[in-house]
């Protein structure tokens, strides 16, 4: 199965699911969305009112300031893909149980799979406790970081910085860094799979002296997205 077959099949599971109590609650399950090739995963925390009655993560205030912060650095909110921890929306805006995030989790797994992002971009505590286990948001923001096989970027949430302005700063500033971020957890797994290639070259295949890594400086003005 394909990238996009396989995130269509997590949604319609997704759509249908009832594994936690948030299903009773919810109007519409949000699966998540994006462009299947993209080499960043953005995850949030949950839905909140506009998502559970859209069915589209990150539509609300906390989503426009998302688009903002993408749009700072010359990207755009379809450029990425973007889901949250849980996917249904729980009562009131409460936080997620953490049983609750458990019985979620196997569809964040499975979307990470199919998209096999260079970079995932963590929004707030609960998307961050998943990839970095006692992290403190405020030691780890705007830096990369390497965990489970992934690297990871860490922000605040955007919706924190709607309730506290200075945090729109922080915000603004650390996402500054994500495009150097990308390119650096990219040469980084390529320079990975070379060495693995070195270590234990296929027959009949010839291995160069330098990895295509190595050829791409920080510098590089054709940065994509997709890969
Ligand atoms: N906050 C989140 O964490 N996720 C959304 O989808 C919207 C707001
Ligand atoms: Fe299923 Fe996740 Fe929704 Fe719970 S939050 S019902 S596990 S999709």
């Amino acid at each position: 199965m394909g990238t996009e077959a396989q995130l269509a099949a997590v949604a319609t599971e997704v759509r249908g699911c009832i594994r936690c109590p948030l299903a009773k609650g919810r109007t519409l399950a949000v699966p998540g969305e994006g462009n299947p090739q993209t080499d960043v995963l953005c995850v949030g925390e949950g839905p909140g009112g506009r998502e559970d009655a859209t069915g589209r993560p990150f539509v609300g205030p906390a989503g426009q300031l998302l688009a903002e912060l993408l749009r700072s650095i010359g990207w755009e909110r379809g450029d990425v893909f973007i889901t949250n921890v849980v996917k249904c929306r729980p009562p009131g805006n409460r936080d997620p149980e953490p049983s609750e995030i458990g019985a979620c989790s196997g569809y964040l797994d499975r979307q990470e799979q199919a998209l096999d992002p260079a970079v995932v971009v963590t929004l707030g505590r609960h998307s961050l406790q998943r990839y970095l286990p006692g992290a403190r948001i405020g030691e780890v923001h705007g830096t990369l970081r390497r965990s489970g096989g992934r690297y990871i970027f860490p922000m605040y949430h955007p919706a924190a910085a709607l309730h506290q302005s200075s945090l729109r700063e922080t915000l603004f500033r650390d996402i500054r860094g994500l495009p150097a971020a990308l390119l650096t957890a990219r040469a980084a797994i390529e320079s990975e799979r070379a060495s693995v290639v070195e270590a234990a070259p296929p027959e009949g295949t010839a291995t160069s002296p330098t990895s295509p890594a190595a050829s791409r400086g920080e510098s590089d003005q054709q940065m994509t997205l997709f890969l």
